[in-house]
């Protein structure tokens, strides 16, 4: 469902993506793993062109992204995406940040924009917070929130860059368990994350990013649990 081929990026004259090639199937979790300045927020920007790449193509259930003629609105609306800083608007109520997008983007009535809100919030463990302002919520209430409103959507793939860094160590666990399940009904996901124990048990593959490339990748237990790069070795060793 993500076909990435020869992705190249560079920020002036510093080359951040070198030559990325991936390929995720429907259903599939990919964690991203690797350094600080790897490139792996980059690439994941990339997957929906939030940054534009210098060279290669970008491919999501069959819209070519990097096609200069693409319906780019139309392609994004399929990808939801969900940061490490809790990006919900904050002079809106949570239903009304579930239902603003479903309104103006999808042209759904308020009624079902509001029950797909509902029934989203509901999966996320969020059903007593629909009045709440997003001041009002803690951060782990907030990122489940931003995850639900990505999924009132209906995405086909969605974006995590490092969704649960940013939070409280008792928080973590909430969002985690929200992703997992979202992974368990077969969600197509991509996740740049520090979370090796989630990358282990939920990823499918994970890639090791150093420097703009993909050192390594497999299944966990192979890049993981049996990294055979030097550079993955030593990374995880930091990590672990
Ligand atoms: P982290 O784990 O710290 O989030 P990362 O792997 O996500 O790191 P990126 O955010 O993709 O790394 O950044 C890769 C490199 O690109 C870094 O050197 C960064 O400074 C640079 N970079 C990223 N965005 C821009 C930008 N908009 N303009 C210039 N340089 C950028
Ligand atoms: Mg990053």
């Amino acid at each position: 469902i993500v076909e990435i081929s020869g992705l190249h990026k560079a920020f002036g004259r510093l080359e951040v993506l070198k030559g990325i090639d991936l390929r995720v199937r429907r259903g599939q979790v990919v964690c991203i793993i690797g350094p600080s300045g790897s490139g792996k927020s980059t690439l994941l920007r990339c997957v929906n062109l939030l940054e534009e790449p210098n060279e290669g193509t970008v491919v999501v259930n069959g819209h070519e992204l990097t096609d200069p003629d693409v319906d780019l609105d139309g392609a994004r609306r399929e990808i939801g995406m969900v940061f490490q800083a809790f990006n919900l608007f904050g002079h809106l109520s949570v239903l009304e940040n579930l239902t603003v997008a479903q309104r103006k983007v999808l042209r759904r009535g308020k009624a079902e924009a509001e029950r797909i809100a509902r029934e989203n919030l509901e999966k996320v463990g969020l059903s007593d917070k629909v009045g709440a302002m997003p001041a009002q919520l803690s951060g782990g209430q907030q990122q489940r929130a931003a995850i639900a409103r990505a999924l009132a959507m209906d995405p086909q793939v969605m974006l995590f860059d490092e969704p649960t860094s940013a939070l409280d160590p008792e928080l973590v666990g909430d969002v985690l368990g929200v992703m997992r399940r979202l992974a368990t009904e077969g969600m197509t996901m991509l996740v740049v994350t520090h979370e090796m124990q989630f990358a282990r048990e939920v990823g499918d593959v994970v890639l090791f990013m150093d420097d703009g490339m993909v050192v390594e990748q497999g299944p966990p237990a192979q890049v993981i649990g049996n990294p055979r790069e030097p550079r993955t070795q030593s990374f995880l060793s930091r990590v672990l």
